[in-house]
C-alpha cells in the first residue's frame, strides 16, 4: 500500500503541537502556500480543517509542496535567515493519514550562494547517505521519529566528547568564541551522572546511541525543549562560557541546570511516559495529572546533579534551592490548585499565563520540584530508600519496556520501595494544596530554613538579605514603568480596589517612580494608610490603601553550624558524589 494515495483522495495533517510543550500551536498558520503533484500533473488539493488537507483522488503517488513562513526563535518552531536554519519536523513535515508507521526519507539540500559554503547540519536523524554534518539525505523509523530530531543548519561551532560509551556533540550557534573545550568537559560529568543514575552503577551505559546538545545564543531567551536523543536549548550569550574563564559563574550556572534538565528528560518522559503520551495524539491536547512527575523530578534533579557530580559546591546548592522554594512562596496560586490540577490545565493556564496567574496558577516545575525534593527526603529519612532508587524502577518497569506510567503507578511505586503506605503524601502534596514540611525535613539533614520579606525587586532569594527589608508592601508586582503587573489576592492593593495594568502617578501626593514607592514604604509601618493615584486606562483614580506587613515570601538554607552527626550523614548521602 506505500505509495498508493487513499481512494477517496489522500489527507495530510500537521501537529497542532509539539511534545514537550503543552500548548495548541496550531503550526499549519505558518503554512502560506500548499500545492500538489501527482504523475507530473498539478493535482487539486483543499483544506478540510485548519491543520487537514485532502487532495483530489489519484492512482499514482501524490507530491505535496509546501511554503512555510519560519522566523520564530524558539526550540518549538522553525527559523531561517542568512545566519542559520532550524526546524522542528512538527511543524513542517506534513503526516499522510495511514502512513504514520511507514520509514521517511528526508533530502536536506544546502542554500545556493558563496556566503554558505561553510554551512553544516547538525541532527540527530539517522543519515541515508548524507556525510557527517553534512547536507543530503536522512532517515526516520516512522512520523514520530521523523518529528523528534530538531535540525540545525549554520555555520556552528562543534565540539565532542563520551559518556556512557556514547558520542556526544555540542553544535553552538551564534558565539564562535565561546570556550567548546569547557563546555565538553563540564558535560562529560554532567552527563555520566545522569547515565550513572539510571544504570545504578559508575560508568554504565547510555540508553541511546548518540546525543546532540544544539545550543543557540540569541538575545535574552532561555529556555530548552528535550527530545529522544538530542536537545535544542537558547540561551544568552553570556551564559556560554568564554576561553580563558575560571569558575561558575551565575549565568553559567543558568545553562548547565538547563542542560541537565533536558538531559535527564532523556530518561525522564522521552522514555518514561505518562500513559496519556503513549502514543501521542497530535492533533489536541492530551491530558495528564503527572506533569509534576515528569517536569517536577527533572526540575528538582537539574540542579541536584550539578552538586551531585561535583560542577558546584553544597552552599552553591542550597542557594539555587532556596531561589525555587522563593519562587514557590512568591505564588498565593499554590493554595488554590494542586500540581496534578496544574499538569492537567497546562493547555490553558501555565502556557497561556496572565496578570492573575499568580493568584491562581502553580507550577508545576517549581512546586513539582519541591514535592520530588519532600519525597526524597522522606524516603532517605528512614534510611528505606530514595528518589534515585524510585527512578531506577520507573526506568526498568517503563522506560525499558514502553509501558506508560498510570495515575497512580508513582504512588504505588514509592509504597512499594518505602516498605510503607505513601499514598497519603501523594493526597496532601500532589492531588492536594498543602505547602510540603520542607523547614522540618531539611532539619533532619543539619540545615537551617530562613525566611525574611523581599528586599528589593532584584531579589530571588536563596541569600540573606544584602539591605534591610521594608516592614510593610502593596500586595503587588509593579513594573519599571510603574504598571501593576500582578495584584495579590487579599493583599493591599486589592482590598483598596487596585487592579492589574493600573499605572501608579503619585502616593500622598509625590509623584512615583520605582524608587519613590521604595522608598516611601521603608518608613512606614502596618496598618498606615497612603493616599494613591492611578490611571486605570485613561481615568485618574484616588484609593486609600492600608498597608500590611510584607510577607516573609523569600527563603535561604544553611548549613546547621552544631548538627548532629547522624544529620550530617544524611546530607552527605544526599548531597555528596
Ligand atoms: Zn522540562
Amino acid at each position: 500500500m506505500v505509495g498508493v494515495p487513499a481512494a477517496e483522495g489522500q489527507r495530510f495533517r500537521l501537529p497542532a503541537w509539539i511534545p514537550g510543550s503543552y500548548l495548541i500551536r496550531e503550526f499549519a498558520r505558518h503554512f502560506v502556500h500548499v500545492r500538489a503533484e501527482s504523475a507530473g500533473q498539478p493535482l487539486p488539493i483543499v483544506k478540510e480543517a485548519k491543520d487537514t488537507w485532502r487532495a483530489a483522488p489519484a492512482t499514482a503517488p501524490v507530491t505535496v509542496i509546501a511554503e512555510v513562513y519560519a522566523y520564530d526563535v524558539s526550540v518549538r518552531t522553525a527559523y531561517l535567515d542568512a545566519s542559520r536554519a532550524y526546524f522542528n519536523g512538527a511543524c513542517v513535515f506534513l503526516r499522510p493519514d495511514g502512513y504514520e508507521q511507514v520509514a521517511c526519507s528526508v533530502e536536506i539540500a544546502p542554500p545556493a550562494g558563496a556566503e554558505f559554503v561553510n554551512w553544516r547540519v547538525a541532527t540527530t536523524l539517522p543519515s541515508d547517505g548524507a556525510p557527517a554534518h553534512g547536507f543530503g539525505r536522512y532517515r526516520a523509523a516512522d512520523y514520530d521519529d521523523l518529528i523528534d530530531h530538531p535540525v540545525e543548519i549554520g555555520d556552528f561551532a562543534l565540539a565532542a566528547f563520551g559518556a556512557g560509551g556514547v558520542r556526544h556533540e555540542i553544535a553552538v550557534s551564534g558565539h564562535p568564541h565561546a570556550d567548546l573545550e569547557r563546555l565538553a568537559r563540564d558535560f562529560t560529568r554532567l552527563c555520566q551522572w545522569h547515565i550513572d543514575l539510571f544504570g545504578g552503577t559508575p560508568q554504565s551505559r547510555a540508553p541511546f546511541d548518540r546525543y546532540l546538545f544544539q545550543i543557540t545564543a540569541a538575545g535574552e531567551a532561555h529556555g530548552g525543549l528535550e527530545h529522544r536523543s538530542s536537545t535544542s536549548l537558547l540561551c544568552r550569550r553570556d551564559e556560554l562560557p568564554m576561553r580563558g574563564h575560571e569558575g561558575i559563574n551565575d549565568r553559567y550556572l543558568n545553562l548547565l541546570g538547563l542542560a541537565s534538565h533536558e538531559y535527564f528528560h532523556g530518561w525522564n518522559i522521552k522514555r518514561i511516559k505518562p500513559e496519556a503520551f503513549t502514543p501521542y495524539d497530535l492533533a489536541r491536547e492530551n491530558y495528564t495529572r503527572q506533569l509534576w512527575a515528569f517536569e517536577g523530578i527533572t526540575s528538582y534533579y537539574d540542579d541536584l546533579a550539578l552538586v551531585r557530580c561535583g560542577l558546584i559546591g553544597e552552599a552553591r546548592y542550597l542557594e539555587l534551592l532556596g531561589r525555587t522554594i522563593t519562587s514557590v512562596l512568591r505564588t498565593p496560586g499554590r493554595h488554590r490548585q494542586s500540581v496534578a490540577e496544574s499538569s492537567f490545565d497546562a493547555w490553558i493556564k501555565f502556557y497561556r499565563p496572565d496578570e492573575n496567574s499568580p493568584n491562581a496558577v502553580i507550577s508545576y516545575y517549581a512546586k513539582g520540584a519541591l514535592v520530588a525534593l519532600a519525597l526524597d527526603l522522606t524516603l532517605r529519612s528512614t534510611r528505606a530508600t530514595s528518589l534515585d532508587a524510585v527512578m531506577r524502577e520507573l526506568w526498568t518497569r517503563h522506560g525499558q519496556t514502553g509501558v506508560g506510567v498510570g495515575e497512580h503507578d508513582i504512588a504505588g511505586l514509592v509504597t512499594e520501595l518505602a516498605g510503607r503506605d505513601m499514598h497519603c503524601f501523594f493526597e496532601r502534596y500532589v492531588y492536594g494544596t498543602d505547602d510540603p514540611p520542607l523547614d522540618a525535613l531539611l532539619g533532619a539533614f543539619g540545615i537551617d530554613w530562613h525566611l525574611r520579606a523581599t528586599s528589593g525587586v532584584d531579589d530571588s532569594g536563596g541569600k540573606a538579605a544584602s539591605m534591610p527589608p521594608p516592614q510593610c508592601w502593596l500586595g503587588a508586582r509593579i513594573s519599571s514603568d510603574l504598571r501593576l503587573q500582578n495584584v495579590f489576592a487579599g493583599g493591599p492593593a486589592e482590598r483598596a480596589g487596585l487592579a492589574p495594568g493600573d499605572v501608579l502617578v503619585a502616593i500622598d501626593g509625590i509623584r512615583a517612580s520605582t524608587s519613590s514607592v521604595n522608598a516611601l514604604l521603608a518608613d512606614r509601618a502596618p496598618g498606615e494608610r497612603v493616599s494613591v493615584h492611578a490611571f486605570r486606562r485613561d481615568d485618574l483614580t484616588r484609593l486609600d490603601v492600608e498597608l500590611q506587613s510584607a510577607p516573609l515570601d523569600v527563603c535561604y538554607l544553611t548549613p546547621r553550624a552544631n548538627a548532629t552527626d547522624e544529620a550530617n550523614a544524611l546530607r552527605r548521602a544526599w548531597l555528596g558524589p
